[in-house]
């Protein structure tokens, strides 16, 4: 962690994403629907931009914050567990913020939660009083511990802290937890939410202002039109004039029903749905007097 010094000037924009883990894969593929694509280097830690000026540095996590921070990438792709804790271990020692998130993601979706033995009844935030706490992400339990008022030990463990309670290193822990099995695995159950987290686009708080600006905004418009269209379907139907007011009233709320031309005894009609639809919802429309129904996907979007 070091203060932001002034970036030097560049024209090609960096990313900085995980190199491996859980939000590579994610992280490249949503990259790639951006249409940006590179030729992998030899070391696979620096991947130069094809179709766009655009290249990609393959990192640890943990390190994403702190290189952009520095100015050695613009941007990174890092889950806000990690971004948070080092926005706040900077707060806590007195730095500026330096980077902030901007846009959700949608994948890498995971609960900071407080896992406690098995045999433990838990009766409130008051029980961990006096307690030890470990986990990995010490900044965002002691912020936690203090808004609440308690006085509790932080135990930092960089891993594998859901054994800490068996070794008697801590009597219970704070955890990334997405389907609660390793907890259940440790005999811990968890109990208390501290934080909701997603993977997300992180830049520098300060504006880039030469050429890497616009390249920025460009792929923040072409990531706001693949998350707008991430559940967008397009319904097409056909149906009589007067089946319609009972067919609209099975659609999704934020359905945009539009007559097309053509169709002789019935309407040819599409509606743009903001969800997906199930089956049965699809069996319902038809009952109420549709007929030739279609559900496409969105592909791409420019709002
Ligand atoms: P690295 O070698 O890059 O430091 P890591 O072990 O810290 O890897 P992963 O386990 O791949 O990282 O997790 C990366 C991110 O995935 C987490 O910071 C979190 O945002 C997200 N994530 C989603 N579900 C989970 C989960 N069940 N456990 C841990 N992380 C999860
Ligand atoms: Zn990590």
């Amino acid at each position: 962690m070091s203060p932001t010094p002034a970036a030097p000037a560049r024209d090609r924009l960096r990313i900085a994403i995980q190199k491996k883990g859980r939000l590579a894969d994610p992280a490249r593929a949503l990259l790639t629907a951006c249409g940006l694509s590179w030729r992998e280097s030899r070391d696979k830690l620096f991947c130069f931009g094809e179709s766009l000026p655009v290249d990609l540095l393959l990192v640890r996590d943990d390190d994403i914050p702190g290189l952009i921070a520095d100015g050695v990438c613009d941007l990174g792709i890092v889950g806000f567990n990690e971004l948070d804790e080092q926005a706040k271990a900077r707060r806590q020692i007195g730095l500026p913020d330096a980077y902030r998130p901007l846009r959700e993601l949608g994948f890498g979706e995971c609960r900071l939660m407080l896992g406690i033995p098995e045999e433990w009844e838990w009766t409130g935030v008051e029980m961990l009083q006096g307690k030890r706490i470990a986990t990995s992400y010490p900044a965002i339990l002691t912020a936690w511990l203090a808004e609440r008022g308690i006085a509790a030990d932080v135990v930092e463990l960089s891993g594998s802290v859901e054994i800490a309670p068996r070794l008697g290193t801590a009597d219970l822990i704070a955890d990334l937890v997405s389907s609660g099995a390793t907890l259940r695995a440790n005999q811990l159950k968890p109990v208390e939410v501290l934080m909701e987290s997603t993977a997300v686009l992180a830049g520098p708080v300060r504006e880039l202002n030469d050429s890497r600006a616009n390249l920025m905004a460009m792929l923040l418009r072409r990531l706001d039109g693949i998350n707008a269209t991430r559940e967008q379907k397009l319904l097409m139907f056909n149906a009589a004039e007067d089946r319609l007011p009972a067919i609209t009233a099975l659609l999704p709320a934020s359905a945009d029903v539009v007559r097309l031309p053509g169709g002789a005894d019935s309407l040819r009609l599409q509606a743009m749905c903001g969800t997906g639809l199930s089956w049965q919802q699809l069996e319902e429309i038809e009952r109420a007097g549709a007929s030739g129904l279609m559900v496409l996907a969105v592909e791409k979007s420019l709002a």
